[in-house]
């Protein structure tokens, strides 16, 4: 009998986040051998607690759940949405235009399933949070990557991404404050991509899931009002800041000229139709998450566990004779990179898998986020100090053997 073949797409498309070196990091702790973790950024498995309001009001509105609701999320969920975000300048933002989702997961994959021809192609960051990608390429288009370099603070340059589009670029995504970076984008910056955006007529898909996750006062500028009447989706969800990855809940939020948007937002709406909904048990957090009580300042703030964490990152990195980084400006990760005139001929994917054989750490490499020749990692802001302190040690003493060998 001839083997079930999947789909010829697949062969493209990666997750290495929970790739190979999980797997093999799951049969280590299976013999026994304890691992420490900074590959997933998942607060809950950290200690990092749901806030008891965002519960209370799930418990309180159990019995209310029992039924398929709107496809596009509960009123009450999509008006503290368009709340949020007007308050934030974004004007254009209305309930008709909010998506609520299973998670910003399934709806980067509506937002570009609605809108791909067999060809078209879609301006990515590189690094990127690799679902981009590959929901680029399950949806029949082709990632044209813009460089988003240490050596620029990991912002992207304007003028490269207009050198980029040609007749087939549809959308331009921006991952804000980024993973896996940790940049975050000053306003002049923004307006100038979003004039490229403009002058091209291209969608503009902002991907803002760690939108209040900001160090050091940083100021965060939300996309959509600064795209003001041009076509703008905007994502974010409770997996992050509200530390709820497993309730599952995302919204995109579609913006600008509402003439414009109006077939697109038809699109969105039959793909939502089509799976019905999204989990209304869930959605209840919602308008508390939006409304009341944000907390993630306290964790942000100094003395903080995230400003910990850090604080602790970079004294890490300064006191490596391998390592540099740009400090992240915001979200839960640092991306450092080893030195050129430190380890001149250096394999990221290969030294994480030593990392993780040698010294049971597991992190991510930089080429899992569609970035080539990559001498990065990528590392969760999210475990205990003195875990993190001694990652440090165990980063370099493999690279320490690694330069000798
Ligand atoms: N977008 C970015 C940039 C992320 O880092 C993640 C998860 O790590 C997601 C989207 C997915 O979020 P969700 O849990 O809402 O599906």
């Amino acid at each position: 009998m001839s083997p079930i073949k999947p789909s010829a797409h697949l062969s493209e498309v990666r997750y290495e986040i929970r790739g190979a070196l999980t797997r093999r990091a799951r049969d280590m702790e299976a013999a026994g051998q304890p691992i420490i973790k900074l590959n997933i950024g998942n607060p809950g498995r950290y200690g990092f607690a749901t806030p008891p309001h965002l519960r209370e009001a799930i418990a309180t509105h159990l019995a209310d759940s029992e039924a398929y609701g709107h496809e596009q999320g509960l009123e009450e969920a999509r008006e503290a949405i368009v709340a949020q975000q007007r308050a934030r300048g974004a004007s254009q933002v209305d309930v008709e235009r909010v998506f609520v989702g299973n998670g910003v997961s399934e709806l980067i994959d509506i937002s570009l399933r609605a809108l791909l021809q067999p060809g078209d192609e879609v301006l990515l960051p590189s690094p990127d949070y690799p679902l981009w990608s590959a929901a680029t390429i399950l949806n029949d288009g082709s990632p044209r990557y813009y460089r988003c370099l240490a050596a620029n603070g990991h912002l992207p340059d304007p003028d490269e991404i207009d050198a980029l589009v040609g007749p087939r670029t549809r959308a331009m995504v921006l991952i804000n404050p980024n993973n896996p970076t940790g940049a975050v984008y000053p306003a002049a910056l923004l307006e100038r991509i979003v004039e490229v955006a403009r002058r091209h007529g291209l969608l503009l898909l902002c991907d803002e899931i760690y939108d209040e996750i900001l160090y050091d006062g940083v100021p965060f500028q939300p996309l959509a009002a600064v795209a003001g009447d041009h076509p703008c989706v905007s994502f974010g969800g409770l997996s992050k800041v509200h530390r709820a990855c497993g309730y599952r809940v995302g919204w995109m939020s579609l913006s600008g000229d509402p003439a414009r948007t109006a077939e697109y937002r038809d699109a969105l709406q039959l793909l939502a139709a089509l799976r019905l909904c999204a989990n209304v048990t869930a959605q209840w957090a919602v308008r508390p998450a939006l409304l009341d009580k944000p907390t993630i300042g306290e964790l942000t703030a100094p003395g903080g566990r995230l400003h910990e964490a850090r604080r602790i990152v970079l004294e890490g990195v300064a006191a490596s004779p391998f390592l540099d980084v740009v400090a992240p400006g915001g979200a839960i990760y640092a991306f450092p990179q080893v030195r050129a005139e430190a380890l001149p001929h250096f394999d990221d994917t290969a030294f994480a898998l030593r990392l993780l054989e040698e010294e049971s750490v597991l992190l991510v490499p930089g080429t899992s986020f569609n970035l080539s020749a990559s001498r990065h990692l990528r590392l969760t802001l999210l475990p205990e100090p003195a875990q993190l302190r001694d990652v440090f040690v165990r980063i370099d003493r493999v690279l320490g053997r690694m330069a000798v060998e």
